[in-house]
């Protein structure tokens, strides 16, 4: 008996008797030939894209045909993926997705009536048709990702940078909404090196980008910009608003502490900040926050500075 909040898993070997019509016996007589269509349809049409919420988003349109749904989870660990779709219901059922011993995520279902027997039957059935499709779209995003980042510090590198300040920037512009950067350099980093080593740096930088991190939502937004160099985006976020995220930022990476074996290695920070003027491009705005950082070093280091 399967009840709201159940979990099943779905491997491939059973997903494909299903596929086969197998495993079903309490369909409705009428439903044999319309979950073949649906099978035959969502095999076409999830192998057009390789985004996991674009599949996600076909699997639900064409399942509700058959199977009313009123919102879609999805969530794999491994990729930092987390995808809603839909509106939240009362009644749930979950499913692990699997294939050949590969985990490819969870699946929760949601609606307001209670799931019928045949119709959850149905739906196993059918979630048969997303484990290629899911499976090829996890491993290009694995793969788009790892050439998007940086592999020491594991933040954004300089072309992940450039189109997310790109799309940031346009959809700043769409929703009017405000838009600030802010770049930040360790102090006298050179001299750590000097002092402890290439590879005490790189300890070091693999820190500072973790403490960086851990102070904002959205990890997705920090890029590693040069050498000692971190670029934080803030959408959403208007100059007054970015000045604290910045001094926050400063005082974190400068109250974290560094341990080389015995040795407490202190470091502070300096930063600048620009927020979007109206019609200002990507180049003006890296500028401006870059400008800032210089007259926050000249002024003595361990400071913010904002942008005119
Ligand atoms: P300032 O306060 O003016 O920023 O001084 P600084 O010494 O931090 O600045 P500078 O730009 O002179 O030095 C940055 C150093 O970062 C120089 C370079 O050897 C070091 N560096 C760049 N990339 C890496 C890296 O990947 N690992 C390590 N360990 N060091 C790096
Ligand atoms: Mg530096």
């Amino acid at each position: 008996m399967k009840t709201p909040t159940q979990t099943n898993a779905i491997d491939f070997d059973s997903a494909k008797l299903q596929r086969l019509g197998f495993g079903q016996p309490s369909l409705r007589p009428h439903s044999p030939t319309t979950l073949a269509q649906l099978h035959q349809q969502l095999n076409q049409q999830l192998q057009t894209s390789l985004e996991p919420e674009r599949i996600l988003g076909l699997f639900l349109r064409e399942t509700q045909r058959l199977v009313p749904l009123d919102a879609l989870q999805y969530r794999h660990q491994a990729s930092d993926l987390r995808l809603e779709l839909g509106h939240r219901g009362h009644h749930c059922v979950s499913y692990t997705l699997s294939h050949e011993g590969e985990h490819l995520g969870e699946l929760i279902f949601r609606r307001n009536q209670r799931f019928l027997e045949e119709e959850l039957s149905q739906l196993e059935s059918l979630l048969a048709t997303l484990l290629f499709p899911m499976r090829n779209a996890l491993l290009y995003r694995a793969a788009t990702r790892t050439a998007l980042r940086d592999p020491l510090t594991e933040t954004g590198n300089r072309v992940a940078m450039d189109q997310t300040l790109q799309r940031e920037i346009d959809m700043a512009r769409r929703h009017l909404t405000p838009l600030s950067l802010v770049m930040l350099d360790i102090d006298h980093f050179k001299a750590i090196n000097d002092t402890h080593g290439h590879a005490t740096g790189d300890t070091i930088l693999r820190a500072v980008a973790a403490a960086i991190k851990s102070q904002l939502r959205n990890v997705d937004m920090v890029f590693r910009f040069g050498g000692d160099e971190f670029l934080i985006l803030l959408s959403n976020t208007g100059r007054d608003a970015a000045g604290l995220v910045g001094e926050r930022l400063r005082q974190k990476t400068q109250a974290q502490d560094y341990w080389v074996g015995e040795t407490r290695i202190e470091l502070t920070v300096s930063l600048g900040c620009s927020t979007l003027l109206a019609a200002e491009s990507a180049e003006s705005l890296l500028r401006r926050a870059d400008n800032a950082l210089y007259v926050a070093k000249r002024e003595g280091r361990n400071r913010l500075a904002m942008a005119g």
